[in-house]
C-alpha cells in the first residue's frame, strides 16, 4: 500500500473498536487490524483490512480471506486512505453559506449553532408551507444499512416531507425481470465460472463489476466463450471472443429475434417450456413479428449475426446471460429487460449449474435480517406527494407546486452531477428562497449550493453493516480510526435535528450500534446463527444460499403462476403489453447522434473520487469516443475540441476518434464534477430527464446530440 508522508505524520488516537490485535508475544506495538467492507454502489461489496498502529494507518488492503473479492481492491479504492479519508479536501467543520449560491464560499460554524440553526428554519419552512414542502435527497453515497437511510427515513417519515422515489438506478431492469421471472436474483455471480458460453449484455463487467468478472475469467481460461452485445466497445469487450453492436435501444428486438429463431429451428427445450413456462403459444405467435430480416433491420445488424448467435445459444450448454444496469436507462428499459428474461427458460438454460441468468443478488438478502425494529417508523404515508429522483431539476423548478419545495436535504448522492438535465438542476439549487443542507465528505457541487453543510465521516470512521446487490456476502464496517475534524455519522446529524425539531420518539435516537444488533438479532438460517461479536471478528459471513444454487431447474419461479411468464396476465391487468415487445426509441429529431454516457470511469465511482487530485490525473481528461466517418463527416480529427449540443446543454472536451463505436453513436464517460470541466458542464448536462416504461427508472440513453469542431 502506499503510505503518504502527510498520512504518516496524523497522528490519531487509537480506535477502541479495533477487533483483531496481530501482536505478537511481549511486542509493544498498538497495532490493529480492523475489518470493514466498501460502501461504494458498486456490485462487489469488497472486504477490507486497515492496519492500525498506534493511531496511524499504515496499511489499507483487500481481505484475502473473502471468497468473492479475494483480497483485491480495485484501482477507486486502493488508495481510499490518502484519496479521501486523509485528503486535504475533505470537509472538517460545519459551515455555513456566505457567498452566492453555488460560489462555493462559507464560514465554520459550530454543530450546535448550525443544527439550531437548521432546525429554526425547518420549522419556519413547515409552519408556513407544511412539511411537504421539505424533500429529502440520497442514493447509494453508502451502501450501508445504518449511514445509508436508517434514521433519515425515520426522521422524514416522522416530519411527514415530501416523499422520493430512488429509482435512478436498477429499477426499470428489477420491474422487467420481476414481470417473467418474479425476481431479479437468479444465478449466483460466481457460477459464472460454470458457463460456457456467456453472453454479456449492455455491461460493462469488467470496470464496473470487476471481482465478479473474474469468474467469467476462469470460465474462458476453462474454454467458455464470451460474446459482448453492446453499442460501444468497452473494455470488457477486450475480454471477448465476439463482439456484437446493436443500434442502442433496440435489445428487446434482438432479444425477440434471437427468439424467433431459436423457436423455428425447433431449438428450444421444449420439455420445460412445457413443463415451467406460460404463454408460449402466445409468445410463438408474437415471434412472427421478428424475423431475422426485419431484427436485421431494426437492429442494424447481419441477419446472418442474429442467426449464428441464436444458435450458439440455444446449442451451447450451460449459456448464462450477464446483464447489469446501464441498459435499462431508456424509455422501453423495463421493456427490454423483460425480453431478455425469456431467453433463458426457451433454452433450458436454468437446469444447470453456470446456466441462466445474472442480475441481481438482493433477495439473497430478503427476510435475513431481523427489520422489526429497524423498520419502525420508516414505512412512509403514501398519500404524500412524491418526486422521482430522476426528476429533481423539474421539482426544484415547477412553479405550479403546490407547495413548491422550500427545503432540500442532501446526503449520500451529488444531484449537481448525477441527475439528468444537469443546467435545470443547477437553476433549482440556485434559488434564493430553497433552503439546502448537504451531508457531505467533500465540497461537492452541490454542496456548493448549500445553507449549511455538514462534514460526514468516510467508511474508516464509522459503524455499518452492508448487503450486496452483487453477492450473497453479508459484511460488517468497523470504524479504524476516529472521526476526522468534528465530521459525524449521517445518523448523528438525524439524531442532533430530531432532538432540537422536539421529537421524542426513541427510534428516532437509536445507537448505530443498537440498529446493527437488532438486524442481526435473527434466526434465519442463512444467517448460520453468526451473531454481532462474531462477525466484528470474521467481518462477513456467506448467507447459507444452497449450494449448488439451480434457482429454477425444476421451475419454482417467484411469479404468481410459479412459471416464466411469456404472458403475463398481470401486466395485461395494469393495461400493457401481456407479451414482450419492441418500442423503437424515440425519433432523432434535430440530433442526429444517439449519447451514451458511461460508467466506464476506473478511479471514480459515480462522482466519488471525482474531487480529488490523484484519481482525476489517473482518469485523465474526458473524451468523447466518434466513430471515425461521423469525425470525418463534422471535419474532427482524434483530439480535437469539440462541443457537444443538445435541447438541454452543452460540454466542451476532445474527441476520441477510434474504431470501436458503433457509426451514429458517441459516448462520454459519466461522474466528473461540472465544476472541475471546462464550461462548467459534465456527461449529464446532455441527459433527458424523462422515465422509462416501468419502474421509474430514467431515460439518459435516450439522449441525441450534435457534435462540433469547436
Ligand atoms: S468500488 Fe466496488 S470493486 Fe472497488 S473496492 Fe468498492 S466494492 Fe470493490
Amino acid at each position: 500500500m502506499r503510505t503518504s508522508r502527510r498520512r504518516r505524520e496524523f497522528l490519531i488516537a487509537t480506535s477502541a473498536v479495533a477487533v483483531q490485535a496481530s501482536l505478537g508475544a511481549g511486542c509493544a506495538s498498538r497495532r490493529t487490524v480492523v475489518r470493514g467492507a466498501c460502501h461504494h454502489d458498486c456490485a462487489d461489496t469488497c472486504a477490507w483490512r486497515t492496519t492500525v498502529d498506534d493511531g496511524r494507518v499504515v496499511a489499507f488492503e483487500g481481505d484475502p480471506d473473502h471468497p468473492f473479492t479475494r483480497g483485491r481492491l480495485c484501482a477507486r479504492m486502493s488508495g481510499y486512505p490518502d484519496d479521501l479519508v486523509f485528503s486535504s479536501h475533505r470537509l472538517l467543520y460545519p459551515q455555513r453559506r456566505v457567498g452566492k449560491k453555488g460560489e462555493g464560499r462559507f464560514e465554520r460554524v459550530s454543530w450546535d449553532e448550525a443544527l439550531d440553526d437548521v432546525a429554526r428554519r425547518l420549522k419556519a419552512i413547515v409552519a408556513e408551507h407544511g412539511p411537504t414542502a421539505v424533500l429529502p435527497y440520497s442514493y447509494a453515497g453508502t451502501e450501508g444499512k445504518i449511514q445509508g437511510r436508517a434514521l433519515s427515513d425515520r426522521f422524514f417519515v416522522r416530519l411527514g416531507a415530501s416523499r422520493l422515489q430512488r429509482d435512478i438506478c436498477g429499477s426499470a431492469a428489477h420491474s422487467g425481470l420481476e414481470a417473467v421471472l418474479g425476481t431479479s436474483t437468479a444465478m449466483l455471480p460466481s457460477d459464472l465460472a460454470h458457463s460456457r458460453l456467456i453472453l454479456v449484455w449492455g455491461a460493462n463487467p469488467a470496470v464496473s463489476n470487476e471481482h465478479g468478472w473474474d469468474f467469467a475469467l476462469e470460465a474462458k481460461r476453462q474454454g467458455a466463450r464470451i460474446v459482448v452485445v453492446d453499442p460501444l466497445r468497452s473494455r470488457t469487450v477486450q475480454d471477448a471472443d465476439q463482439h456484437v453492436q446493436p443500434i442502442p435501444g433496440t435489445d428487446a428486438a434482438l432479444a425477440l429475434g434471437l427468439m424467433q429463431v431459436i423457436v423455428a429451428e425447433g431449438l428450444h427445450d421444449a420439455d420445460y417450456v412445457a413443463k415451467h413456462t406460460l404463454g408460449f403459444d402466445a409468445l410463438r405467435a408474437r415471434l412472427a413479428d421478428f424475423a431475422p430480416a426485419r431484427v436485421a433491420a431494426i437492429t442494424g445488424l447481419a441477419v446472418e449475426e442474429i442467426v449464428a448467435l441464436a444458435r450458439a445459444y440455444a446449442t451451447t450448454r450451460p449459456a448464462a446471460l450477464r446483464l447489469m444496469i446501464g441498459m435499462e436507462h431508456h424509455a422501453n428499459g423495463s421493456s427490454l429487460y423483460r425480453a431478455l428474461a425469456g431467453l433463458p427458460a426457451l433454452v433450458g438454460a436454468w437446469r444447470l449449474r453456470g446456466g441462466g441468468l445474472v442480475e441481481f443478488s438482493d433477495a439473497h438478502f430478503d427476510g435475513v435480517l431481523n427489520r422489526k425494529a429497524f423498520d419502525v417508523g420508516r414505512q412512509e404515508d403514501e398519500t404524500i406527494r412524491s418526486f422521482n429522483m430522476v426528476q429533481l431539476g423539474q421539482a426544484l423548478t415547477d412553479k405550479a407546486l403546490a407547495p413548491p419545495i422550500h427545503a432540500l436535504f442532501v446526503y449520500n448522492s451529488n444531484p449537481a452531477a448525477i441527475a439528468p438535465n444537469q443546467n435545470l438542476v443547477l437553476r433549482g439549487l440556485r434559488r434564493e428562497d430553497l433552503f439546502t443542507v448537504v451531508i457531505e465528505q467533500q465540497l461537492t457541487d452541490s454542496a456548493r449550493h448549500a445553507d449549511y453543510v455538514f462534514p460526514a465521516t468516510t467508511q474508516l470512521e464509522h459503524l455499518d453493516l452492508l448487503t450486496s446487490w452483487g453477492h450473497e456476502y453479508l459484511s460488517l464496517n468497523l470504524p479504524a480510526i476516529p472521526p476526522r475534524g468534528e465530521a459525524r455519522p449521517n445518523t448523528e446529524f438525524f439524531r442532533g435535528l430530531a432532538g432540537r425539531m422536539g421529537y421524542t420518539e426513541p427510534h428516532l435516537f437509536e445507537t448505530d450500534e443498537q440498529m446493527v444488533k437488532g438486524l442481526l438479532d435473527s434466526r434465519h438460517p442463512y444467517l448460520g446463527g453468526v451473531t454481532y461479536d462474531q462477525l466484528r471478528e470474521r467481518g462477513w459471513v456467506r448467507l447459507a444460499v444452497p449450494d449448488p444454487w439451480l434457482p429454477f431447474a425444476d421451475g419454482g419461479f417467484k411469479t404468481a403462476s410459479g412459471k416464466c411468464e411469456f404472458f403475463s396476465a398481470s401486466l395485461q391487468a395494469q393495461g400493457f403489453d401481456p407479451l414482450p415487445g419492441y418500442v423503437p426509441p424515440p425519433p432523432a429529431g434535430r440530433y442526429p447522434l444517439a449519447l451514451l454516457t458511461t460508467k466506464s470511469t476506473r478511479h471514480f465511482n459515480n462522482t466519488s473520487h471525482a474531487g480529488e487530485a490523484r484519481p482525476r490525473r489517473a482518469e485523465g481528461e474526458p473524451r468523447l469516443q466518434m466513430h471515425a466517418d461521423d469525425a470525418a463527416a463534422r471535419g474532427i480529427t482524434d483530439g480535437d475540441p469539440v462541443r457537444v449540443v443538445n435541447e438541454r446543454g452543452t460540454m466542451a472536451l476532445r474527441a476520441a476518434v477510434k474504431g470501436g463505436i458503433r457509426q451514429g453513436v458517441v459516448s462520454l464517460p459519466q461522474g466528473y464534477w461540472p465544476s472541475l470541466l471546462p464550461g462548467g458542464s459534465s456527461a449529464n448536462a446532455l441527459t433527458p430527464d424523462g422515465l422509462s416504461d416501468r419502474g421509474g427508472g430514467g431515460d439518459f440513453h435516450d439522449a441525441r446530440v450534435e457534435v462540433e469542431k469547436a
